[in-house]
């Protein structure tokens, strides 16, 4: 909406949903990992069972490869795009019950937990849980780990700016643009983004190399106020973690997503059949119009595997026939 609205995108770390839009395999194992559970707690929250759910996120996450294009940063939160996305397709394939699809659009937690997990390394993890999830002071936690204050305030702001790279299509529009850090003293601005992590990677670095050496800058920085950063405020109020996505069927959907990146390929790609729907396939219909029905409801999800598998329900079909007709 606003002119502003993308700045946060002109980090030089490219956004996740950037790289998700130029198909980079990367980001979108990333995508498995933090948004895979979303889509399986959401099915189960609209009654899908374990298996189901399990299913629903290979055909899901194939529907949305090929139309990631159509989302517009402007237009939303990408969750809530993703929600809508996840509700038409939750809908379409229960046409007799004309299913509603509920689920808790809030509880999303989980996608920023494992955002959390997948940046910087467990020590900075644990550092920044205990500063913006417990709320400790930063003093307490550099005490106990025998660090200084500064460690802790480098790890902060490392830890956001992998966040905001991953998270960034989830906050509010309009974050200022970056400013690059100036050679010596930081100034306010530089300060900020440097807290927030907002700066690129590189200014980070920079930074962290002069604060450790000035003073004044260091005092600057722990009287620099950072709670009206739209990131900060996000994971210092945590969304309550979406139900059900430790159960093992969502381990292994998002498994089958990050080992077999087939998904990803645009529709018109000869893409095969992810693994996770063989068992169910595997279980013969009980007629003709019930495989008819199937196709009608998935059209997306049909792959060679899926069709031989068809065939050789029609098969088993045509024969029981033709015993029954024999028996008569
Ligand atoms: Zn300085």
């Amino acid at each position: 909406m606003s002119a502003t609205s993308t700045s946060a995108t002109t980090l030089s770390a490219e956004t996740l949903f950037r790289r998700l839009k130029r198909r980079d395999p990367s980001a979108w194992r990333r995508f498995a990992v933090l948004y895979g559970p979303l889509v399986y707690s959401w099915a189960r929250q609209a009654g899908r069972t374990p298996p189901e759910a399990n299913k629903f996120v290979a055909t899901f996450a194939r529907r949305l490869a090929s139309r990631i294009d159509e989302y517009r940063p402007e237009q939303g939160k990408f969750r809530d795009w993703l929600a809508t996305q996840c509700q038409k397709l939750l809908d379409t394939q229960e046409p007799e019950e004309a299913s509603e699809a509920a689920f808790n659009r809030k509880q999303w937690g989980g996608v920023i937990l494992r955002a959390l997990y997948e940046a910087g390394d467990t020590q900075q993890q644990t550092l920044f849980r205990r500063v913006m999830f417990d709320k400790e002071s930063t003093e307490a936690v550099a005490q106990d780990g025998g660090l200084s204050k500064m460690s802790v305030y480098e790890a902060r702001s490392r830890i956001l700016h992998q966040l905001r790279g991953d998270l960034s299509a989830e906050l509010a529009p309009g974050e200022k643009p970056v400013t690059r850090t100036p050679t010596g003293c930081l100034n306010p601005q530089a300060i900020h983004t440097f807290s927030i992590g907002l700066a690129p990677q590189e200014t980070i670095d920079a930074a962290v190399v002069h604060l450790k050496a000035c003073e004044t800058c260091r005092e600057s920085l722990w009287q620099n106020d950072c709670s009206s950063d739209p990131l900060v405020n996000l994971v210092r109020n945590l969304p309550p973690v979406e139900p059900h996505v430790d159960e093992q069927e969502c381990k292994l959907a998002v498994n089958a997503l990050k080992t077999n990146l087939q998904w990803m390929e645009p529709d018109g790609a000869p893409a095969k059949a992810t693994k996770t729907s063989a068992p169910a396939a595997s279980k013969p219909a009980k007629t003709k119009a019930a495989a008819g029905a199937a196709v009608s409801a998935a059209p997306n999800a049909l792959g060679p595997g899926m069709w031989i598998t068809l065939a050789v329900v029609a098969a088993v079909v045509a024969t029981l026939s033709l015993l029954v007709i024999g028996a008569w």
